[in-house]
């Protein structure tokens, strides 16, 4: 009997040692665990902005670190989480550039820049193989001088290195992008909401594809169509027509055949480069038919609703910000205006007309102005009466300087963000001065500064779509107007000078 109990006992530890080793892991014992590497580099370049991007305007170059992996939020996020439910699965972070300073505000990206960093991720993946795959989390429109489709290069050249094993990409709705990048990469992934609330699922879909084709569950197989349409940014958010049917359909194709990705990007209106405007990318698992077909349709129909999605009209300076008055004199506060073409975060032309038109109580959030911070950082503290000249120079749209005689209400550091500081002048206005194009997204980026959003009458923020997340889906805004002041970021797309497009697309060369 003793004995009996002890062989009990052996066996019991003996399988739990089994289950611990292998059974828990989700995979088939003696299966080696799977590596993947994840890099990142991602910018959007407004290629007609004035100030090229260098090495340093990526705020981080760390060593390669699992902090990629560990404390991504979006698309890293997602993939990471999705490696741990299937288990086994090991994401390894990559040298990766992180943080552009100045989000779009920078315009091409020098070759020397994009070498550093492209050439980091692949010295990195050879001297850390070999892996089982590799994902991506790119942007799509990235603008470098001499290369004209960067993301593509960058792919094939992983591709290089790592041979022949999967390489999964995910992309912001505002990629610029084309079968180059998909002949490269085995399957790509994009946001299909505006703004991108779903970075963290696209990168739990590339992990999910990215490991069932490792284990040879899943065979890739990809469809890419470019409509030949490209839209301005403020025209493109998701909760909108005709940008909310395009996703539905997309969506529609994936409920009909599980398993099958059906991507779609609006594109980047303000890169001039040659693969420009809206893309569809669909992922089918050994498919080509059906991801032809759905492709084709989804193409189609973006160019159907072209005339719509392309053709909207916005107010000019003066007629939004009279609208934005008489909306908050009848109590519509706080009015919103999207001062959505300022892409270099510096332009005075709606602050000039609101002070023109005698608006009372609104905030200018924010006015990027460097200069003008180290001059009143100089001259005066919290508190004190200033005379000061702001904005107006950041690029050849942004306007006149204009002077603001007014009292320093808050001055500090906030954050990531560096120095800001709120003045306040006339009859309880404010303007917000950063360092940086700023684009306020959410109503919290007030707390620090002190400011009731609430209680303000207009509310100026330099965003096009992403503010509809704090200002719009909270039901906060009482009123919104998108203002088409000067910029390089117009809603009519017939101004801009382009050299580098397609001589075919609409609504630029193609009028119907
Ligand atoms: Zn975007």
């Amino acid at each position: 009997m003793r004995n009996l109990l002890n062989t009990k006992v052996i066996w019991t530890i003996f399988l739990l040692f089994l289950v611990l080793t292998s059974g828990c892991q989700g995979i088939p014992k003696n299966e080696k665990s799977i590596r993947i590497a994840v890099a990142t580099f991602s910018h959007e370049t407004c290629t007609f902005c004035p100030k090229p991007t260098t090495i340093e305007d990526w705020e981080y170059y760390g060593p390669p670190t699992r902090d990629i992996i560990e404390t991504d939020r979006g698309y890293i996020g997602g993939f990471r989480a999705m490696c741990e439910e299937y288990g086994g699965v090991s994401p390894e972070g990559i040298l990766s550039p992180r943080g552009a300073r100045g989000g779009s505000s920078g315009s091409w990206i020098t070759k020397e820049a994009f070498e550093k960093y492209a050439g980091g991720i692949v010295n990195d993946l050879e001297k850390l193989g070999p892996f089982d795959g590799v994902f991506l989390a790119l942007h799509g429109a990235m603008a470098v001088t001499g290369i004209p489709k960067p993301e593509a290069e960058l792919v094939r050249r992983v591709r290089n290195v790592v041979g022949d094993i999967p390489i999964v990409v995910t992309l912001d709705l505002h990629a610029n992008e084309d079968h180059e990048l998909s002949d490269a990469a085995d399957a790509v992934f994009i946001t299909k909401r505006y703004p991108h609330y779903d970075t963290y699922l696209q990168g739990e879909r590339a992990a999910r594809v990215l490991i069932q084709t490792i284990r040879g569950d899943y065979k890739p197989v990809m469809a890419t169509r470019k409509p030949g349409v490209i839209t301005p940014s403020v025209y493109q958010g998701t909760g909108v027509s005709p940008a909310m049917e395009i996703m539905e359909r997309a969506r529609r194709w994936e409920c009909q055949h599980p398993g099958v990705y059906v991507s779609v990007a609006f594109g980047f209106a303000y890169a001039d480069v040659p693969d420009v405007g809206a893309t569809v990318m669909v992922v089918a698992n050994d498919d080509q038919g059906l991801a032809d077909r759905i492709a084709d349709d989804m193409s189609d129909y973006i160019w159907r609703v072209r005339e719509v999605f392309a053709g909207k009209k916005l107010p000019k300076t003066q007629e939004g910000v009279a609208l934005a008055i008489a909306a908050a004199k009848v109590g519509q506060t706080p009015v919103v205006i999207a001062d959505h073409s300022d892409r270099t975060g510096g332009s005075i032309h709606i602050l000039e007309e609101l002070i023109l038109q005698g608006a009372k109580n609104f905030c200018i959030a924010t006015l990027r102005d460097e200069k003008a911070i180290d001059e009143i950082r100089a001259k005066a503290n919290i508190g004190e009466e200033i005379s000061v000249d702001v904005g107006g120079w950041t690029d050849k749209y942004a306007g006149n300087p204009v002077r603001i005689d007014g009292r320093v209400e808050f001055l500090g550091e906030y954050g990531r963000r560096g120095t800001m500081i709120a003045l306040l002048f006339g009859e309880n206005n404010r303007v917000i001065l950063t360092p940086q194009l700023t684009q306020v997204t959410t109503p919290d980026f007030f707390d620090r500064l002190g400011i009731d959003v609430k209680n303000l009458d207009i509310v100026v923020l330099k965003s096009r779509v992403h503010f509809r997340r704090g200002f719009h889906e909270t039901g906060l805004a009482g009123a919104i107007f998108e203002v088409d002041a000067p910029g390089w970021g117009p809603a009519d797309l017939t101004t801009l000078p382009y050299k580098n497009i397609p001589k075919d697309i609409y609504p630029i060369y193609k009028k119907d």
